[in-house]
């Protein structure tokens, strides 16, 4: 079964003027089909890889035979990430999270505004290409990181995102050139903040984020045993 570019969930030019269509009609048809293509390419002689989703491929990337390893880092990164951003914009974005997200965030964080600031320092500070990520990470805490390249946190560290933006230059350089502050202030405007409570939710209830595997059932065991034994 070959891996497939899903459809925007919107019209491209529906996150105008903080994004615009062209820019999304290059990202998603050019940038994302390419990690599609090369995905598929990259799994034409493994019969078996060609039924995990590419979430499972990076979760199991330690067993993959070596010879596929540098192209599933790269697209089935690319795959996933960039199928998880565009669930994070919506023309009905912006403004601040609520619920147990605010919650979260308002425990972690300090604020919301102090949430901002952090992740956008950790995004701005991508050298190169990569993204910032709100993530889970393997002890259940909310937590801001990076990765290079289209590197997936839970492939270089174990944590589930439930938010990120891609600081690749080809996501604002149309519109904002150089002006990556900018292009952040864009993406706070237009994030879907529901749709980050809902990964959150996800996660809590023990769901993966992308698609379901055993992995995040095993770091629910591990959480799970952890707190009973501190209450024991
Ligand atoms: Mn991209």
């Amino acid at each position: 079964m070959a891996h497939k570019l899903p459809d925007l969930p919107y019209a491209k030019d529906s996150l105008e003027p903080h994004i615009d269509a062209e820019t999304m009609r290059i990202h998603h048809d050019m940038h994302h089909n390419a990690y599609v293509n090369f995905l598929n390419a990259a799994l034409e002689d493994h019969a078996d890889l060609q039924e995990k989703s590419a979430f499972d491929l990076l979760v199991e990337f330690d067993s993959l035979p070596d010879a596929v390893k540098p192209a599933v880092q790269k697209h089935a990164g690319g795959h996933v990430n960039h199928s998880m951003f565009w669930t994070l914009l919506s023309a009905n974005g912006g403004g601040e999270p609520s619920g147990a997200l605010a919650t979260e965030i308002n425990e972690t964080f300090g604020s919301f505004d102090d949430f901002k600031a952090a992740f956008s320092a950790a995004a701005g500070g991508v050298f190169g290409s990569g993204w910032a990520w709100l993530v889970v990470d393997g002890e259940g805490n909310l937590k801001i990181t990076t990765t290079a390249n289209q590197d997936n946190p839970v492939f270089t560290e174990g944590s589930l995102p439930i938010m990120g933006v891609d600081v690749w230059e080809h996501a604002y350089y149309l519109k904002y050139q150089n002006r990556r502050p900018e292009y952040l202030g864009a993406f706070f405007n237009v994030v879907d903040w529901d749709q980050v409570g809902s990964y959150l939710a996800m996660v809590r209830a023990g769901e993966k984020v992308i698609a379901l595997s055993d992995w995040v059932a095993a770091k629910r065991a591990r959480l799970e045993e952890l707190l009973g034994s501190l209450t024991e």
